[in-house]
């Protein structure tokens, strides 16, 4: 067996971590799909030295940067599972490559994010519809911003909201609202829609104003929107064994991102909800001198052993 460790998901986790072990003359395999979830935006913010850039320009760059790591290598393909064997190596089943075979396996596979059925939804996502105030907010400060959302985490979002802007109007979208929330929110002026949202009518992914069901329109700049997601591969996750966290059902990692495992380490939105490019990074990063670290300690006994 040639590759040392298999990388799924060639994002900021993935290719952070792939940075670390090429650099570390390991040999590398990383197997993305290319479908990053911040594809969609045109900007993205908080990365040190890239604040404001393209985020698939940042993407492009780092896989530049990796490219150049001759021990590393790229599959465009996607994974649907992977299995331990019993010689305590993994093997990976891909759509278009068969099955690769390696010690170790780093996942960064993110997450999906489910679009809301509103027409105009998916065209705004990730630009003036969008789900992380610390990415996008500051843009829209003081200007009217849309909360789409309702139970019991609408007035979480709207005590974090406020810091950017107190211009805001809530759509329950014909969703629920408990009354002691309600009341404070009315306390605070904010009008509240409770008819479905019928449209977002937008120019180029830029929002205009929301239709709703009476056909009546709201005007906004933004709307901030809290929909579901879940991870890209459950198949993975079932077929491995690996314990998930609260409450997101994310991948269980400890602090160095290993998990539930011996072999398999987790880094990037799969295994945090701190969505944020930088601690994509970070944890790829981490994931990726640990692996390297585990890979040391095997080939040191073994070599000892040897002599
Ligand atoms: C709309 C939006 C805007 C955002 N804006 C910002 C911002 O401004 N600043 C910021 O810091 N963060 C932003 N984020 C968050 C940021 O996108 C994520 O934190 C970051 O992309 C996580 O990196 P990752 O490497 O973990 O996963 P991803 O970037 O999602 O990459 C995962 C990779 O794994 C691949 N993959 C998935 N499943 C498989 C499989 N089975 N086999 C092979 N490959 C697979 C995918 O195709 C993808 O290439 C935004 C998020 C959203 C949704």
């Amino acid at each position: 067996m040639d590759t040392q460790v298999i990388i799924v998901g060639g994002s900021y986790a993935g290719l952070s971590a792939a940075l670390m072990l090429g650099r570390a003359l390991k040999k590398v395999v990383i197997i993305d799909k290319g479908v990053r979830r911040n594809i969609q935006a045109h900007e993205s913010h908080s990365y040190l030295t890239r604040d404001g850039e393209n985020p698939n320009e940042i993407a492009r760059i780092a896989r530049e940067e990796v490219r150049k790591y001759k021990t590393v290598s790229f599959l465009d393909d996607l994974v649907t599972t992977v299995k331990q064997n019993e010689n305590k190596t993994f093997s990976v089943l891909t759509e278009k490559n068969g099955t690769l075979t390696a010690y170790k396996v780093v996942l960064a596979y993110g997450v999906k994010d489910e679009m809301l059925p509103i027409p105009g939804y998916t065209d705004c996502w990730g630009n003036t519809v969008f789900t992380c105030p610390y990415c996008h907010a500051y843009e829209f400060a003081q200007k009217t911003i849309g909360v789409l959302l309702s139970g019991d985490m609408l007035l979480s979002m709207i005590k974090l909201i406020l810091q950017w802007s107190t211009s805001l109007v809530v759509f329950l979208n014909g969703g629920t609202i408990n009354q002691e929330h309600e009341n404070i929110i009315s306390k605070l002026k904010i009008p509240i829609v409770r008819e479905s949202v019928k449209e977002i009518a937008h120019q180029n992914g830029k929002v205009k104003h929301v239709v709703i069901g009476n056909g009546k329109t709201h005007d906004v700049d933004a709307i901030l929107a809290v929909a579901p997601f879940h991870l890209n591969n459950s198949q993975i996750v079932t077929d491995l064994g690996l314990a998930l966290s609260e409450p997101f059902k994310l991948i269980n990692v400890d602090a160095f991102g290993k998990t539930n495992i011996k072999g398999v380490f987790a880094a990037g939105d799969c295994a945090t909800f701190v969505a944020q490019m930088s601690v994509a990074s970070a944890l790829g990063a981490t994931v990726g001198v640990i692996a390297h670290k585990e890979l040391v300690e095997e080939e040191f006994a073994e070599l000892i052993q040897n002599v």
